[in-house]
């Protein structure tokens, strides 16, 4: 049998990895103890659970995959994790049995670029909000999303009679598992965006899209979790402030079923090593079917003109 291609090994590897980083963070809230530390401000925390599942999370890709380049969200720290924080049992098998698209099927782990947001959605982990908590994995090659992990730790947090946390993945241009696909629903127009990070420009640009319904949550992954799911229609955050780390995953799933994922311009986002964190020019996703460049053109020139994409 032919040797699976890098970015079907790093996916299959992190959708274990996810797992073990979900376990820790359940693990560190239940022992009451969030350590919470303001980095930029009282908007912009970090958690033990944050710093925890950051460290699990690139420990083991640097044992699996030693030539990667790994970008995670928190300070790098290097100091060894404890044994049980790494994975034994390898990849996802279902993950390792996904056909690989043509134009990724050549990649080398040299040229992958993996983008880790620990956890996203701190600041409602923080309030209880648990599900809209997510482990996002990225993986980038040439610049773009070429596959991705989301763990959402608290799935089903308030229902536990059904299986709790869930893990998603795909790759773009290819498979998706992990969660039901579905289209929003047809005749109107339901927007989720931010609940803790609104702005006057993000405020202009939803009214402009005159929504029958703002679904305000937290973080960018279960933002985009809605989009898949069909409970939205799209998501819009005309705001800096959204960083690579928070797209790439969602980005990469979105992609694979159809949707699409740019910057309030409708331009690109890149995820080469080199490029800017921060998703300067805002983000604006939308669910399979529903029409992009309507977004783009509803929201107020004078919006947009405030939003500067920088390479
Ligand atoms: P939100 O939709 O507010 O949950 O934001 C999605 C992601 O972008 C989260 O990881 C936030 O922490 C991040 N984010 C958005 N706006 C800001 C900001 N003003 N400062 C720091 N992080 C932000
Ligand atoms: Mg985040
Ligand atoms: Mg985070």
């Amino acid at each position: 049998m032919a040797p699976l291609p890098p970015v079907v090994r790093v996916m299959a590897a992190s959708v274990r990895i996810a797992d073990k980083a979900a376990e820790i963070i359940r693990g560190i809230l239940s022992a009451g103890d969030l350590g919470i530390v303001e980095k930029t401000g009282i908007n912009d925390l970090q958690t033990e659970a944050d710093r925890s599942a950051q460290r699990c999370i690139v420990a083991n890709l640097a044992r699996q995959f030693p030539r990667l380049t790994v970008i995670g969200e928190e300070e790098p720290d290097d100091r060894p994790v404890p044994d049980h924080w790494l994975v034994e049992d390898g990849a996802d098998p279902r993950a390792e049995r996904v056909d690989c698209p043509e134009q990724l099927a050549g990649v080398t782990e040299e040229q992958i670029v993996v983008w880790v947001d620990p956890l996203d959605g701190t600041k409602e982990f923080t309030q209880g909000l648990l599900d809209h908590v997510t482990v996002l994995i990225g993986i980038a090659a040439g610049g773009r999303p070429a596959a991705g992990v989301i763990n959402q730790p608290y799935f089903n947090y308030e229902r536990p009679e059904l299986p709790q946390g869930r893990t998603i993945f795909g790759l773009a241009g290819g498979a998706v598992a992990g969660f039901e696909p579905r289209a929003p629903p047809a005749g109107q127009r339901i927007v989720t965006t931010t609940r803790s990070h609104s702005t006057g420009l993000v405020q202009a640009a939803l009214q402009a899209l005159q929504p029958d319904q703002v679904v305000p949550v937290g973080g960018a992954g279960h933002k985009v979790l809605l989009l898949l799911e069909g409970r939205a229609h799209a998501y819009v955050f005309a705001s800096p402030g959204c960083k690579k780390w928070d797209t790439c995953a969602p980005e990469a799933i979105l992609s694979a079923v159809g949707g699409r994922l740019t910057d309030m311009h409708g331009d690109e986002l890149r995820y080469d090593a080199a490029v800017q964190r921060l998703n300067s020019a805002g983000v604006l996703a939308t669910a399979p079917g529903v029409q992009h460049d309507w977004y783009v053109q509803r929201v107020p020139q004078e919006v947009r003109d405030k939003l500067h994409a920088v390479a």
